[in-house]
């Protein structure tokens, strides 16, 4: 499973934060998901509840995943929107082709430790 490998890179990340503000545990993860990003949040979820308990720095930590939008460009008029999910069209000119931008990105966007 691809996300059990982006949890174990983020426990890393965090065994690494832990260290350098010499910490003990972490409390709570916030996390943001790109909608582009090709993560299945369930999974992620999932990967960071077993791998977690593996250590006791991370054990009980609470994992909070927000979806930000990614926004679209439109080809043609160059109007721009944001959307969770894939628009199918402009809603100015009906062009289909509409270029994304951000979104595809794992942000760790807050950490609380003691
Ligand atoms: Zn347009």
């Amino acid at each position: 499973m691809h996300e059990m490998s982006l949890v174990q890179a983020l426990l890393t990340q965090l065994a690494t934060l832990a260290a350098e503000h010499d910490k003990k545990r972490v409390i709570t993860v916030t996390l943001d998901i790109g909608p582009l990003s090709g993560v299945v949040v369930d999974s992620f979820q999932f990967g960071f509840d077993i791998l977690s308990a593996e250590s006791n720095l991370t054990k009980g930590a609470k994992l909070i995943i927000t979806n930000p939008p990614a926004t679209y460009q439109c080809i043609r008029c160059g109007h721009r929107q944001t959307s969770l999910i894939r628009p199918d069209h402009c809603p100015e000119c009906d062009e289909t082709l509409l270029i994304p931008e951000g979104g595809d990105g794992i942000i760790l966007n807050k950490v609380e430790m003691e």
